[in-house]
Order: C-alpha cells, then structure tokens, then sequence
C-alpha cells in the first residue's frame, strides 16, 4: 500500500537536488535513497552536476572568443558523467544513458561550433549551452532511478512547458501561461506512476528561444513545479543544514534557523544569504505550501522550514545578513529629496537598460540607490547623462557594504535601533546610513565594506548573545561558506 501511495496519482511533494549535492557515487546514491524513504509521490528537480555550469560558462566564452579548446572542456563534461554513469549503472542501462548522451553532446556541440563561427554574444545562446548542465544530470539521475527499481522519467524545460517571459539570464516564468501549458505534462503525470525528473534552471520563450531563471535558477524551477502540481510540500536539499544566523565565515558560531516566513527568507536571500533563489515566492504565491531547506548530507535533520505566516521570536532578529557584492549610487543635490518625480526618473532610467535596483536609501539631500557590484559602473553612465537640475552630483561608492538584520516584528519593537547603534558605536563603526520602518522584516545597514565583519560578529553577539572567539569554524570549509560568497551573476 505505501508503496502504491508512492507511485500512483497526485504529486504531494516536490524535491530539489542542488548541484552542490550530486557530485559524485556516493552522493548519487544518497539521492536515490533519500527518493526510496519517500512515502508520498513526488517529483524531482534537478541542478546540474556540481562546477558543470561553470565549465560550460567557460566553453561558452572559449566558443565565442572563437578558441577552439572549448571541445577541451566538453569533452571533461563528457567523461565526467560517463564515469560517474558508469560506476553507478549496469552494462545495460549505461549504454542506455551513453545513448541519449551522443544526442546531447551532438546538439551541444553543433551549437557551440555555431557560435564559434558567429562569434557573437547571444544570451539566448549562451542560455542553451547552459541547459545542458541539467540535461544532463535529469537524464543521469532518471536512469540511476530506474537502475534502483523506481520508473523515472525526464520532462526536458520544452516538454514541461517552463515558459520565460523573455530572454535573459534572469527571466522569470510567465506564470499564467505555464498554468496552462503544464497541465499537459501534469496530466501525464498523474495518469501514469513513475517519478518525474525535471530539469532546473532554464525555460523557453513563446518563440522558443532559451532564457535562464538566473544563478540557482533549479530552486525557482523547483518553485514553478510545485505550483503546477498544487503540491503540499516543496523539499529544496543543499549542502548547507538550512538557514543560519549569520554566514558562518563572519560568524563562527553562527547556527540553523529552524523556522522562517516567506518574508524573512526573501529578505535574507536578495541580501548576501545565496542558500535560496529569491524569486521563489512568486510561483508559491498562491500555494500554502511550507517550503524545507534540508541538508542532503544528514536528511533527517530537521533544516529550516520556511512559512507564509510569520513568526515573532524572543529576540525578533532571526539572522544577519551582509552583502558585500554591491555598488552605492549616490545621486546629490540639495533638492532631491523635495522635488517630485526625481526617484522615478532614476528608476524608469535604470529599469530601461535593464539595471536592477536592489534598494533605495534616501534623505532630503540624496538618494542611495543600491545595485549589484557588477552594474555599477554601467549605472553610473546612464544617471550622468540625465538632465535633471536639482541632480548636482552622482558618486559611485564601492567600499560600502549592506548589512541587514532581519526578523519579523521589527516595527513594532522598540529599542532595536538603539541596539544596534549602541552595539556599533561602542566599537567605534560608523553607519553611513541606516533604514527601518520600511518593513515589518528587515533593517538596513550601509557601512564601510572594511567594518562588515566586525560589525556581523558584535550584532550577532548582542543578539544571539554567544561570545565569537577569533575565526574558529563551527561548519565545514567550502559548505555554506561558499553559497553565501559565489558571485550571482556572470560578470564576464
Ligand atoms: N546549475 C545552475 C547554477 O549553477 C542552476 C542551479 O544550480 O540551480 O546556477
Ligand atoms: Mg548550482
């Protein structure tokens, strides 16, 4: 009977293996198994191998800058999945896999020839060589799951119906279309009982062009599937124990979250914490559905599992977020504050040449808007040229980093302004700027890029109330360290 559960009719969960997860035997066999102890249908979302994106950024480059080595690197991606393929499967079913491999590899490297042959830059190009990071795993993982005596198959973006709004590394689904169009692969699913492995990261515009949900695009992909299937539960596993309260590099004795609002976790992601895409609660909107953040490594832990409803802790801080990746636009002139239209006009400009303006901090005298580092300098260009006369003066910061404190209840608590400043001040850290009240969830700090550290280390005292003793780690090397560092963006 629990096994009859486990195959057959609506899809209750859905789960997410980050590329930091599948990496090697051991580690495939971990997902199989995770997969086995499921006692509810569900389906799969899949990260490419851990590093393959990279490498296939790199043969991207290599291709467009017309190098030929990029057969070099494909050729690595090639082996890499054999082998692994090879030391999982049976003579049978590797041969099955080599066989959708040569298709792939064919199609993958017919369009890097062409690009080569171009030499000119596509995003929509450099979209597809991406997919196949995913591709290729979904296949992999599918046939290591029918080797394991569980029928798997792969809905490819195409077949799944991912439409993209546009092409871009960072599009979004058009989720009104996607309603639509999943249903097909929905209905295929629930009338069959085999597991569904979908591949994360990339959808297709209507014309069928290639567009990416960004750096960690699998856990949006893992978004848009559960909210096609009306799922109950959404599982994304990383190699990270879930959320924690600061990023263990800073903070050594940084520990898990076990709960957070959809709020909360959206705040910590867009600022500094890369453990979760921040475009996720789109999809999720209109599902209650809680969201768990688990280690693949010890899956029985309990994680951080993420609600709509919000929740007040004791301390109302939940965890300290820095964002050091990022550029200040200060935009001066006496007036800018008083005279209408002056934030919008700085927006719609912005917006237009597609620079995202992560937040904006403002006084009567200037107005701070906060990009990602990697667009500042095209930022400031655009701003320069706007004929506006109350504007006397933009200046691009880049020694400032972001610190934000977040926690639910934070306008209706008094005293935590005070706090902060109080704990900072007593270590002579100056606040450039600071900002609360905006939202019930977050504070934002703007210091010197230099203090950040520090500053992450007293809040985190002050709040949590533990001693930080030097850098001693209290995480493994590499783990979360990594996901709270890794450049988002392409910056190449
Ligand atoms: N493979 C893509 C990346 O490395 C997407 C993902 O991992 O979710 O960003
Ligand atoms: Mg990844």
């Amino acid at each position: 009977m629990a096994n009859n559960r486990r195959k057959y009719g609506k899809i209750k969960k859905v789960i997410k293996f980050g590329g930091s997860c599948l990496k090697d035997r051991s580690s495939l066999l971990q997902a199989v198994s995770i997969i086995k102890k499921e006692n509810e249908r569900v389906a799969l979302v899949v990260s490419a191998l851990s590093g393959v994106t990279d490498l296939l950024l790199d043969a991207y480059h290599l291709a467009l800058g017309q190098e030929k080595n990029f057969r070099g690197i494909i050729n690595s991606i090639e082996k890499r999945h054999l082998l692994l393929a090879s030391e999982v499967l049976s003579l049978k079913n590797y041969a099955l896999l080599a066989e959708r491999y040569r298709e792939l590899f064919f199609r993958l490297n017919r369009l890097l020839r062409g690009i080569a042959l171009s030499g000119e830059a596509s995003t929509s190009l450099k979209a597809a060589v991406l997919s196949y990071g995913e591709r290729l795993s979904a296949h992999l993982l599918a046939v290591i799951l029918n080797e394991a005596g569980l029928e798997a198959r792969v809905y490819e973006s195409e077949k799944a119906g991912l439409v993209a709004t546009r092409v871009s590394e960072e599009a979004e689904a058009d989720l009104e279309a996607f309603d639509r169009v999943f249903r097909t692969a929905a209905g295929e699913v629930e009338a069959g009982n085999f597991i569904p492995v979908f591949t994360g990261f990339y959808g297709l515009t209507p014309e069928g062009r290639t567009a990416l949900f960004g750096r960690n695009g699998s856990d949006y992909t893992a978004a848009c599937v559960a909210r096609g299937f009306r799922a109950l539960r959404l599982v994304l596993y990383k190699d990270v124990p879930g959320f924690l309260t600061a990023d263990p590099e800073k903070v050594p004795e940084a520990r898990p979250i076990p709960a957070l609002s959809r709020l909360e976790a959206a705040e910590l992601s867009y600022f500094g914490a890369k453990i979760l895409h921040p475009r996720i609660w789109e999809p999720l909107e209109p599902l209650n559905c809680p969201v768990e953040i688990k280690s693949f490594k010890s899956p029985e832990a309990p994680g951080t599992v993420i609600k709509a409803k919000a929740e007040k802790s004791a301390n109302i801080i939940k965890s300290l977020s820095a964002s050091e990746n990022l550029a200040v636009l200060r935009v001066e002139g006496p007036g800018v504050g008083s005279k209408p239209g002056i934030i919008g006009l700085l927006g719609t400009t912005l917006a237009r040449n597609e620079v995202n303006i992560l937040t904006v901090l403002t006084s009567q005298t200037c107005i701070n808007l906060i990009l990602s580092a990697s667009e500042g300098e095209r930022a400031l260009r655009l701003v320069e040229k706007i004929q506006e006369p109350a504007i006397r003066k933009v200046l691009l910061e880049k020694d400032l980093a972001l610190v934000a404190a977040v926690g639910h209840g934070i306008r209706e608590t008094d005293g935590l302004a005070g706090k902060i400043f109080s704990t900072l001040g007593s270590a002579r850290i100056n606040v450039e700027f600071f900002s609360t009240g905006a939202s019930e969830t977050a504070i934002y700090l703007l210091l010197k890029k230099s203090d950040t550290g520090r500053a992450v280390r007293l809040l985190h005292q002050a709040f949590f109330g533990e001693k930080t003793e030097g850098r001693k780690r209290s995480l493994p090397p590499g783990s979360a360290v990594e996901l709270h560092h890794r450049q988002v963006i392409d910056t190449r």
